[in-house]
């Protein structure tokens, strides 16, 4: 008989993962005493009490003196929490008119930010040196030094490969393709650390699956506005594929005959067919139809806008519901090729359609709940995001945000805890 595979539970793996635990329940709950941290843990007060220690020596927890005595009046315990200063992250945004680059501490909290607005002609050389000027800029601005940077995350509009920090196909034709960014900006960079690289709405997604109710289940997002995309999150984190093209739904073909041409060249994808100009072009060609309806002028002049649909759709006007009903349809087989894919426990919907209130979001589950497939009881819950995307300036921010949230759980999860384990 074959003896047993090892199980990797040697004392000090098992150090380790109560390490990493110990500072993810920091993170998650600020400030804690030692019982209070055994009490969430489940570890014992004198194993919580040394891994404290050690983080305390390591200076990734600080001690902020005592809180108030207990109800039994003992002695007032030690509270701690986690050091935020710990390290620094500086995220990347590269968008179509701009690259914005933002500073955030090991708590995601936005240190500094700056913006270069970028035109139609911008050249990959010239994407990648605004990057690192803007890397640099953010530094000198805040006093830190470079020592003090964790990584560099480069979230990009495009088909990522994350994994070797290329950048496959950008929305810029004009850059090519199989561009190697994440080596070219760690070259370029005045310092030396780890670059990550990944698409825009990978990085909104790991914000938005942190957030999820049901975290770290499987958790889909799905961005849509006038590019769509989203992202596939489960217990491990981002799930990439080996090519990179996990969560490129914008560009699945729902119509292939379609006379939506897409951003990718293609015919009745997804993101061709859901974005605002299709949606309210059909508003206008249906508008007749609903002739005492209020939106029935705008509609047919082309001055509607999407967020004029969803608030009258809620209040029952017959025109927009029918133009939202038919957003709906794409989304819902969208979602059932999706759940069929990667059996999700959670889509959560991103971007302008997140504001679409309750008419979208119930029309929805009573589209999908309609479909053959979903004869058995549904177990996909579909929500809508808990970032904010009430205006476009939203995105950016939300991207780094999860940015920073993605360079800091790797930092601390596996990195820094596989480099410092005693
Ligand atoms: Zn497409």
């Amino acid at each position: 008989m074959n003896p047993l595979p090892d199980s990797g539970r040697k004392p000090k793996n098992i150090r380790d993962g109560n390490l990493r635990l110990m500072l993810t329940l920091f993170r998650k709950k600020g400030i804690l005493s030692i019982l209070e941290a055994s009490q969430l843990s489940g570890l014992s007060k004198t194993t919580v009490n040394k891994l404290v220690t050690a983080l305390l020596a390591q200076n990734k927890l600080l001690s902020i003196g005592k809180g108030p005595s207990t109800e039994e009046g003992g002695k007032k315990p030690e509270l701690f929490t986690f050091n935020s200063s710990y390290a620094y992250s500086l995220c990347l945004t590269v968008l179509p008119s701009a690259i914005r680059g933002s500073l955030f501490d090991l708590g995601c909290n936005l240190i500094a930010e700056q913006a270069v607005e970028t035109g139609d002609f911008l050249t990959y050389k010239e994407a990648v040196d605004i990057c690192a000027d803007l890397c640099a800029a953010l530094l000198r601005k805040s006093g830190l030094k470079a020592e003090q940077v964790c990584g560099v995350a480069l979230g990009c509009d495009g088909v990522v490969n994350a994994e070797s920090g290329t950048l496959l196909s950008s929305s810029r034709k004009s850059w090519g393709t199989s561009l190697a960014i994440g080596e070219d900006l760690r070259q370029r960079l005045p310092f030396s650390t780890t670059v990550y690289v990944d698409t825009l709405f990978r990085f909104l997604g790991y914000m938005d699956a942190s957030m999820a109710d049901n975290a770290p289940g499987k958790v889909i997002t799905l961005y849509a506005d006038t590019f769509a995309g989203g992202a596939v999150v489960d217990a491990q984190g981002l799930v990439h594929g080996p090519n990179g093209y996990v969560g490129e739904f914008g560009h699945m073909p729902l119509e292939p005959d379609s006379f939506s041409i897409c951003s990718c060249g293609g015919r009745g994808c997804f993101e061709a067919l859901v974005r605002p100009d299709n949606i309210l072009s059909y508003a206008q060609i249906i508008a007749d139809d609903h002739p005492d309806s209020p939106l029935h002028t705008p509609a047919k002049s082309g001055q509607l806008d999407m967020h004029r649909l969803f608030a009258a759709a809620n209040e029952g006007d017959s025109l927009a519901q029918a133009a939202l009903t038919k957003a709906c349809g794409y989304f819902a087989t969208l979602i059932q090729g999706l759940t069929l894919l990667h059996d999700p426990d959670e889509v959560i919907l991103e971007g302008l359609y997140s504001n679409a209130g309750d008419f979208f979001l119930t029309t929805l589950n009573e589209t999908l709940d309609a479909l053959p497939f979903y004869k058995a009881p549904r177990a996909t819950g579909i929500t809508y995001s808990h970032l904010t995307f009430a205006s476009d300036a939203h995105v950016p921010q939300n991207v780094a945000l999860g940015a920073a949230l993605y360079v800091a759980d790797d930092y601390l999860n596996r990195r820094l805890a596989a480099e410092s384990a005693i």
